[in-house]
């Protein structure tokens, strides 16, 4: 393992410009690092706050080299990078987490494989590379069933639930790709994610189990302790330090999980980076996920995970924009309450503008509150 320290006035070059880098280089600036974010976009998330703003394709391997050539060590902040534009990088500069994880993670049968052949519980899958596979799996595991995209899916794009069998020829039309997963519907409990941390030295810190709620496969609100047993907590903590381990990772990566009503845990999937879920770890943690990924990138010591309270994130969509500006006043004036605006100047339905966090002396409290000040923005 590669144990090179980068300590603060270094520069940290982020792939990618979304609101993950934003809140990444918030968290290394504070610090005292310098940032450089590469990206296709110009006055993206993370460039209004860097220090440099890069704009090329990924695809523009020689722009990659040059972008790493120019800071210390490079991370990314979403994983639909090619990692031939990580391994352009990795020529020229440590890059951390290493491609290898951008490699396995961000595609789903890779994924589902890796995870498989270390023992990892993982809900009930097939691959499918034609109409006729999908018909066959579909017998196999029965319906209702998903239906997604191998690569390049994210926040329930690229995804088809399947309700019977004659959905099928449509649904496979409709994805139009060559290689797809399906998997059999998980009729969960609740959905629970775990972000940790794993420094150079192997050391592994997490947040313990938060508890999520999807509207239209977008995460909709997380809580903060997961309102389940300390045993099912516990196991899948258990399970995330074991996959931070198997992969290797030196970051941060966070692994969601359906609890199933006969209280399974099964991986959902994988995403090597700070996650949405573990926003409220800036408002409600003695060290956020993001202070955490730059401890880790760096190869510092990794901090306490500890929460201050219990704290409750709903994410503001575009959607929230629809009729009126947002009436900011109205939520900031509840205690407790802490806005998250990603510097995004297009409102889309969908689209993630920003999260607000509550911290409250309970979960119940910080959830209630969290929804009372986005209902607040409404006029
Ligand atoms: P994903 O992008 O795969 O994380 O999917 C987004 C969301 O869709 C999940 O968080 C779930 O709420 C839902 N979902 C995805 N796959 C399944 C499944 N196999 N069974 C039930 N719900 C699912």
């Amino acid at each position: 393992m590669n144990h090179r320290v980068i300590l603060p006035g270094s520069t940290i070059g982020v792939l990618g410009s979304g609101q993950l880098g934003r809140m990444f280089a918030l968290a290394a600036r504070r610090m005292g690092y310098r940032i450089h974010t590469f990206s296709p976009d110009v006055d993206s998330p993370t460039g209004q706050v860097a220090d440099v703003e890069i704009c090329a394709q990924y695809e523009d391997l020689d722009a990659v080299r040059a972008f790493a050539r120019n800071v210390d060590v490079v991370t990314f902040e979403f994983e639909n990078v090619h990692s031939a534009t990580a391994e352009a990088a990795a020529e020229c500069v440590t890059v951390r987490p290493a491609g290898q994880v951008l490699h396995t993670t961000q595609h789903r049968l890779r994924e589902k494989t890796f995870l498989s052949q270390h023992g990892f519980p993982v809900v009930p899958h097939a691959t499918v590379r034609s109409e006729a596979d999908l018909s066959t799996a579909l017998v196999h595991l029965g319906t209702p069933a998903v239906l997604k995209t191998a690569g390049w899916g994210y926040d329930g794009k690229g995804q088809a639930k399947i309700r019977s069998l004659d959905d099928a020829t449509a649904a496979w039309k409709n994805l139009a790709t060559h290689e797809a997963i399906v998997e059999a519907f998980v009729s969960f409990d609740r959905e629970l994610s775990v972000v940790a941390a794993r420094g150079i030295d192997g050391a592994i810190v997490d947040y313990g189990a938060i508890e999520n709620a999807h509207v239209n496969h977008i995460l909709d609100v997380s809580t903060a302790p997961a309102g389940i047993s300390a045993q099912i907590a516990n196991a899948a903590r258990e399970i995330t330090h074991a996959v931070l381990k198997s992969l290797d990772v030196v970051g941060v990566l966070c692994v969601e999980f359906f609890l199933t009503r006969s209280g399974e845990l099964l991986i959902n999937e994988l995403a090597p980076r700070p996650h949405n879920s573990g926003h409220l770890t800036i408002d409600a943690c003695v060290t956020s996920q993001f202070d955490q990924q730059v401890r880790a990138v760096c190869g510092l010591p990794l901090g306490s995970t500890a929460f201050i309270q219990p704290a409750a994130m709903v994410n503001l969509l575009g959607d929230v924009w629809t009729s009126a500006t947002p009436d900011w006043a109205k939520a900031l004036a509840m205690p407790g309450v802490h806005l998250h605006l990603y510097g995004k100047t297009d409102p889309r339905s969908g689209r993630k503008m920003g999260h607000i966090t509550a911290t409250a002396s309970t979960v119940e409290k910080a959830r209630e509150l969290a929804l009372a000040a986005r209902s607040s923005l409404s006029r």
